[in-house]
């Protein structure tokens, strides 16, 4: 039984719980526009990550860079057959490169356990496909990770930065009100969910899209470096409105605690910030 003040606790996926650095959508976007001779940065493919597959194309081939590359290549601008096409070869790229970063991040297993010992009930939403998840779940499962809960982007029919995947955890987890719930994530989109359907949020600054590192990345940065780059992370959840920012899901566990006290003390999580950019 629940007799924590906490309703549920939603997490991400990539870059949350597994895979460390959200590399495999990187890899597979920048290999789909490979495909069609356009070259995209690490940034690029990075700056909206979060968002379902096909609106996180859109996003970049809206970027001035890549409109102007996808010009110069097709002598005209994308149109919705072109996302079309991007989307069944990014779909195909993923499902072939998913089961080999479907490693759990340090510390899952660890607050998975503690949210179970006191019955707080673990929702999920994600940026990928049921089809997608039907790969990384089982993989996922296996490492001892399973949340009550997986919510995809094609099962409500709208991805992030729309709310409905939370709140149909919040129905499918009888989980209310949803200022009692936490989403946890590593995107801005993530917390642009969270704060969409009125929860605390918790951004990831390091183990997710915000650095963008794997770990041994990270291990090769010099001194400054590091530290400018952790900031710029940080700086980024913060802006987009996350109530806390921690390094990974390895922090989470006294946040929450922190949350649970506040929302005893009828503390209500921050609001949306209107300035986006996603
Ligand atoms: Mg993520």
């Amino acid at each position: 039984m629940n007799t924590s003040p906490i309703a549920a606790v939603i997490l991400d996926w990539a870059g949350t719980t597994i895979d460390w650095g959200c590399v495999a959508p990187v890899v597979a976007i920048q290999e789909t526009f490979l495909e069609q001779g356009i070259s995209i940065s690490t940034s690029d493919a990075r700056l909206h990550m979060g968002l379902a597959k096909k609106e996180h194309l859109k996003s970049i081939l809206n970027l001035e860079s890549v409109a102007n590359q996808w010009i110069f290549k097709h002598g005209r601008s994308f149109s919705d057959r072109d996302v079309n096409t991007l989307y069944s070869y990014l779909e195909r790229k993923l499902l072939d490169c998913l089961a080999s970063y479907s490693t759990l991040i340090d510390g899952t297993l660890p607050l998975f356990d503690e949210l179970r010992s006191k019955g707080i009930p673990i929702g999920s939403t994600t940026g990928y496909t049921s089809e997608m998840m039907r790969i990384v779940q089982p993989k996922a499962a296996k490492l001892g990770y399973k949340p009550d809960i997986v919510v995809t982007p094609d099962q409500v029919g709208l991805g992030r930065t729309a709310p409905l995947m939370i709140y149909s955890n919040a129905i499918q987890l009888k989980a209310y009100p949803l200022h009692r719930v936490i989403k946890i994530g590593d995107t801005i989109a993530d917390i642009a969910e969270g704060k969409n359907a009125g929860c605390w949020t918790i951004g990831l600054a390091l183990s997710g899209n915000a650095l963008g590192l794997t770990k041994s990345e990270i291990n090769e940065l010099d001194f400054s470096t590091k530290d400018t780059l952790f900031k710029n992370a940080r700086d980024q959840l913060f802006k987009a409105g996350a109530d806390y920012v921690v390094d990974s899901i390895a922090d989470c566990g006294t946040i929450i605690e922190s949350i649970a006290l506040r929302i005893r003390d009828n503390h209500r999580p921050s609001l949306l910030k209107a300035s986006l950019p996603i």
